[in-house]
């Protein structure tokens, strides 16, 4: 996405950010809608963040053993997700999310998952089968490199479809796990239709699987306690990443304390790495948690609203046929009438639309995500004065989507 592969032309690349604001290496601003795909939800270089990053730089980058900040972390995070008993801090959502998965198996016994077309776990082998995010801007229906063994334990189905998933468990004995996104985030923001989190959690009980709850977009961002501060459906296991690490390298697993008990040392079950809890990642994370509270969600909750109020009136202003759907303040944009609850759909909306919308936005100082299948992310950090000129810019970027021309038709 970053190499604007959808969109085509030139990334811009970024030589310092501050509050809502990028600054490229020509000197352009733009007010930032992607928020690095979300972690900085306070905005750029927050001071209190920055703070305690350099703080805790000054005490020495990495230590390969035990600190309290680690632990002020995980009591953090344990705090806010009531069905989070215990967690293992990693560096990244890839390695949370493939850590996850091997617990589950390990836990279980069982060999394979689920996991839904659209939902984007991260790259890991298992879980790169009908992947949204990257995955889906490419067009990629998997990854060479992934083998057929690899891809065979995973059951990719449909989002939002129950039927699809009784029918799974009916003809597949092993499945360990299911894994889903909280809410999805990376086909645009589609979240699940009610009471589907919570069959989920149903069926895989029913069926002696564990319920995998990828929480490493809206973890902390949708809410103080993220989708299940919304919604509050207990996973068995979480994954974290983005938000709670503030912009640096951290991540965590975790949730119910008799299946982290099978993790290594104190189980069977192998996990690792050299740098997990690195103190200067943890000390960001902790910083921006602290900073995030019940006044930073309210504003993230009515940027996001203006946001899609603006996208609404200039569409409908050009005549465009669109629908802004959220998930909590996810948002989206998709360029169809009709309400997107899975993959599927997302592919049916006119993306041709999107690369002349992304650009007349980036002309005009608004950085938007790189692609149509990605959710657009709000920061506390938004003025008045953003929106303004957020609000400028969309009447043109709706005119450039209007006639916008589909290239299959015209081929
Ligand atoms: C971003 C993301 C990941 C992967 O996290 P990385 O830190 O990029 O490896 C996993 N799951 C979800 C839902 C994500 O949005």
């Amino acid at each position: 996405m970053r190499a604007f592969h959808s969109v085509g032309g030139t990334p811009r690349f970024i030589a310092s950010a501050a509050g809502s604001q990028l600054v490229d290496a020509d000197g352009n601003s733009y007010v930032d809608l992607v928020s690095s795909w979300g972690p900085m939800i306070l905005g750029h270089a927050h001071p209190a963040v920055v703070d305690a990053v350099r703080s805790a730089a000054g005490g020495g980058l990495s230590f390969g053993a035990p600190t309290e900040a680690e632990i002020l972390l995980a009591e953090e995070l344990i705090a806010r997700v009531a069905p989070v008993e215990q967690v293992r801090l990693v560096n990244s959502g890839t390695e949370a999310t493939m850590s996850a998965v091997r617990l589950a198996k390990g836990f279980t016994r069982r060999s394979k998952i689920i996991k839904f077309a659209g939902h984007y776990h991260g790259h890991v082998d298992a879980l790169l089968a009908s992947a949204g995010s990257g995955v889906a801007t490419l067009g990629l229906p998997t990854s060479p490199g992934v083998t057929g063994a690899q891809a065979a334990d995973t059951i990719v189905l449909p989002y939002n479809d129950l039927d699809a998933v009784r029918t799974a468990f009916a003809e597949h004995r092993d499945i360990a796990a299911i894994i889903t996104e909280a809410a999805a985030g990376n086909m645009g923001a589609v979240a699940p239709e009610p009471g589907f989190n919570a069959v989920l959690r149903e069926l895989c009980h029913e069926n002696g699987a564990l319920l995998i709850i990828d929480e490493v977009m809206t973890g902390f961002r949708v809410s103080k306690a993220g989708w299940f501060g919304l919604e509050g459906v207990a996973g068995d296991l979480y994954t974290f990443g983005k938000v709670m690490s503030g912009g640096l390298p951290a991540a965590a697993f975790g949730g119910r304390a008799d299946v982290m008990a099978h993790l290594a040392p104190s189980g069977p079950v192998y996990q690792a790495g050299t740098l997990s809890g690195n103190p200067v990642a943890v000390a960001a994370g902790l910083a921006t948690l602290r900073a995030a509270d019940d006044e930073a969600y309210a504003t993230l909750d009515r940027n996001a609203a203006t946001l899609g109020r603006l996208f609404a009136e200039s569409l409908s202003a050009a005549s465009v046929a669109h629908r802004v759907q959220y998930a909590g303040n996810l948002i989206s944009v998709f360029f169809t009438e009709d309400k997107v609850t899975d993959f599927a759909g997302a592919q049916a909306a006119q993306t041709w639309r999107f690369p002349p919308f992304f650009h007349a936005l980036l002309q005009r100082g608004v950085y938007p995500p790189p692609s149509a299948f990605e959710a657009w992310f709000v920061s506390t950090a938004l003025t008045g004065a953003d929106f303004e000129r957020i609000a400028d810019a969309l009447p043109h970027a709706a005119r450039a989507a209007a006639a916008a021309q589909n290239p299959v038709e015209n081929a």
